[in-house]
């Protein structure tokens, strides 16, 4: 399916690990080790039961919240150097798979233009963002971090862990963080860092970082960029601009970033566990001074625990993203930028079938791959199209035999109204439909799934927009 086969890498991954082990001397596992055969089958076919109540992520036919499986590539390199079991935090813990880490962290550096970086991955966008907050925090002490109303909510989470005052800025009607509204929150507040999301997670939309990165200018204050999702995007930004499938001007801009958060686990093909936090100025590798008592013996080389907040770490993890990046380059032309393409494309595809249909109308259009609609209804107010929504969402999900699987969102009513103003505001939130096209496979699926969902939209009772 690949042009590979998954399976003879699979049992390679296998064979790798036991030639290895044959280097060294024999020796017997120890009894409390073993497992009885029959147990343990007994124990694996439950365990296979129960793992088959996950979702179809892998399918086209889910398109609902930011889910995916990894690459077999990426699966094949961490099988291998998970059953090693490297430990990133210190090069005693894993020499090559530490020197696997740096490189690719340098080539996340590359790929948003940084000519010198610090940086390293993280279990997660969570844990890459706070460290980004805490090094922000530690630039600017006693002032707070802005954000806006449609950043992520661990941004709040972590200046809370962090005892930072937060300042959140609005959002415009595209999802955006409003330039004005900062502005206004520059003057009267005590803003040491704003925190600027590239693609956010609900709509995928981008924040002006070109207009705020000029306000930098005049008001002097630290930019970190939150790309745990759209990082990879920037891959298409050097296209033409004439043509670029994303607006290059705010991707180009990130260079001049202080900081900035990515996600290999979201977009760069990798399994859980894989994110990564970078700087641009590599002295705030001071603040993480410390020394352990346990650790960096084996080598002078920096040891990745020594600019972390995070001790363990899987070294498998960037191994497999090594071995994903030697197949997919962070390239726009190839490579990982042709995936991210075919998904920018569907995203694109699919507005235009719903702009163009009577049954579903479009949020915002959509800026990455995430599409957010909702249902007609003959009563158009936002608990009515929230119900509507709801019941498109529900017999999606129960179609049989194949269900299509989408996410809900809930956003301010005003959002909505400024694109249709007839929405009659009887509360203060509504909730849509929510589309996350990140499987490439998505491109070729959003006519079938369009049309299907058209089709539902047309059984639904017609009193259901009616119900009080
Ligand atoms: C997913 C996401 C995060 C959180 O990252 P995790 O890897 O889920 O911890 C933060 N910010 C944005 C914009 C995200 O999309």
């Amino acid at each position: 399916m690949y042009g590979f086969s998954f399976k003879e890498y699979v049992a390679r991954a296998v064979e790798v690990v036991s030639d290895w082990q044959s280097r060294f001397s024999r020796y017997t596992v120890d009894p409390s080790l073993h497992v009885n055969a029959d147990d343990f089958e007994r124990a694996f076919t439950s365990f296979v039961e129960r793992i088959y109540n996950t979702y179809p992520f892998f399918h086209p036919l889910y398109a609902g919240q930011m889910l995916k499986p990894p690459h077999p590539a990426a699966v094949v390199g961490y099988l291998v150097a998970m059953q090693m079991n490297p430990n990133n935090h210190a090069l005693d813990g894993g020499p090559e798979t530490g020197a696997m880490e740096k490189e690719v962290v340098a080539e996340l550096a590359a790929m948003v233009g940084y000519d010198e970086h610090l940086g390293h991955l993280t279990s997660s966008g969570t844990i890459a963002n706070l460290e980004a907050l805490w090094i922000a925090r530690e630039l600017a002490p006693g002032k707070s971090i802005a954000f806006s109303s449609q950043s992520h909510y661990t941004h709040a989470r972590m200046c809370g862990v962090l005892n930072v005052a937060t300042v959140e800025v609005p959002a415009d009607n595209a999802g955006r963080m409003d330039l004005k509204a900062l502005r206004a929150r520059l003057l009267s507040e005590n803003i040491g860092t704003v925190v600027v999301t590239l693609g956010t997670t609900g709509l995928g939309a981008l924040d002006p970082l070109d207009g705020i990165l000029e306000m930098r200018e005049e008001y002097g204050f630290g930019v970190h960029v939150d790309a745990a999702y759209g990082g990879f995007f920037s891959l298409l930004a050097q296209d033409d601009p004439e043509t670029a499938l994303v607006p290059p001007e705010i991707f180009r801009a990130l260079r001049h970033a202080d900081s900035f958060v990515v996600d290999p686990h979201k977009h760069g093909l990798q399994p859980y566990g894989c994110g990564c936090v970078l700087f641009r100025d590599p002295a705030v590798g001071r603040f993480y001074k410390h020394d352990s008592p346990y650790t960096y013996f084996t080598s002078d080389d920096l040891h990745l625990g020594e600019i972390s907040l995070e001790c363990s770490r899987a070294g498998a993890a960037a191994a497999a993203l090594w071995l994903t990046l030697r197949l997919f380059p962070l390239r726009g032309d190839r490579g990982l930028g042709a995936v991210l393409r075919q998904c920018r494309e569907a995203a694109l595809e699919w507005a235009e079938l719903i702009r163009t249909s009577e049954e579903f109308y479009l949020v915002i259009e959509p800026e990455l791959d995430i599409v957010a609609f909702f249902p007609h209804s003959e009563s158009f107010s936002a608990s009515n199209i929230s119900r509507m929504t709801k019941a498109m969402f529900d017999s999606a999900m129960d179609a049989f035999p194949e269900p299509i699987f989408l996410s809900l969102l809930r956003l301010p009513v005003s959002m909505l109204q400024s694109r249709y103003p007839e929405i009659i505001a009887d509360r203060d939130e509504v909730t849509v439909l929510r589309s996350v096209l990140m499987k490439p496979e998505h491109r070729a699926y959003v006519p079938v799934i369009h049309q299907r969902l058209c089709a539902m939209y047309e059984e639904l009772p017609g009193d259901i927009s009616r119900e009080k």
